[in-house]
């Protein structure tokens, strides 16, 4: 398999066509964003990090029977993955009070909530990606009902998977977005990256933050602790 163009350029990530069809060629940058990318700046070694623990993921993932278009590594910064036809949905879950839920809601950061939350998001940065109900997905035609039930479940299902990995690793999984798209097959594939940038993840003992809020935050440099974040992975 050969790269080919550039078929998009996001915030994190490159997408490049290959000479397979049906197979893209995905280069992690190192540029972190926040706030919908009102603050911007270059952290060396980002991409190779969010790269590798991605893929680490999407194979434990993959090991507990949850599919993913993660197909493997290619090198420090790159990924083959199956291109996938994606929904304009980004599902958050939240075990823990944090981010905007705790803003929006008063509800202290830190908070154990009782189940896990489930919410969309409608993915279009110039609306600031807005939270959206299942009726507005439906509306919207950004899923059917069928479809939104299929999403659902496999977010509960990859939640569990990702609390009983973090936990193994002294971790606590807050809260975390995850992307979905359909095959040339018809079928709904996890898709996008799981990584530091995408979850809030909390040491177990101390509490101190292992994502990208220190970033958001100005809390100090987020290189040591992705590291951190792989490592533990790595030893599992
Ligand atoms: P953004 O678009 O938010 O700036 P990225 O820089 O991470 O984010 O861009 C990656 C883009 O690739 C996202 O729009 C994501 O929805 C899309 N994407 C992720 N996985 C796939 C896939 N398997 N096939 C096609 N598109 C994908
Ligand atoms: N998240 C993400 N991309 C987004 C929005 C949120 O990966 O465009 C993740 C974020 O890292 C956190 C979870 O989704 O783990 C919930 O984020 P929240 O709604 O609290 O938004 P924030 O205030 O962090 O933008």
């Amino acid at each position: 398999m050969e790269k080919r163009g550039l078929l998009y350029e996001g915030k994190a990530k490159q997408l490049f066509e290959t000479t397979e069809p049906d197979v893209l060629w995905v280069t992690y940058k190192n540029q972190a964003t926040a706030g919908n990318g009102a603050k911007k700046e270059t952290i060396a070694g980002k991409g190779q990090l969010n790269n590798q623990i991605t893929s680490l993921i999407f194979e434990k993932l993959k090991d507990k029977g949850i599919p993913s278009h993660f197909i493997k590594q290619l090198s420090d910064t790159d990924q083959a993955i199956k291109k996938v036809s994606m929904f304009d949905l980004e599902v958050v879950v939240r075990n823990v009070a944090a981010g905007s839920f705790s803003k929006r809601l008063g509800v202290e950061e830190g908070s154990d909530l009782p189940f896990p939350v489930l919410e969309f998001y409608l993915k279009n940065d110039d609306l600031n990606d807005p939270l959206i109900t299942d009726e507005h997905v439906l509306v919207l035609g950004l899923a059917s009902a069928d479809e939104i039930r299929d999403l659902k479940e496999k977010t509960r299902q990859i939640n569990d998977a990702l609390i009983n990995l973090f936990r193994k690793i002294n971790i606590r999984l807050v809260d975390f977005k995850l992307e979905f798209g359909k095959t040339s097959a018809g079928a709904i594939v996890l898709a996008d990256e799981i990584s530091p940038d995408t979850c809030r993840l909390w040491d177990l003992n101390t509490n101190n933050r292992l994502d990208k809020d220190v970033f958001r935050k100005d809390l100090g440099d987020i290189i040591p602790l992705y590291q951190e974040v792989l490592d533990r992975l790595t030893q599992l």
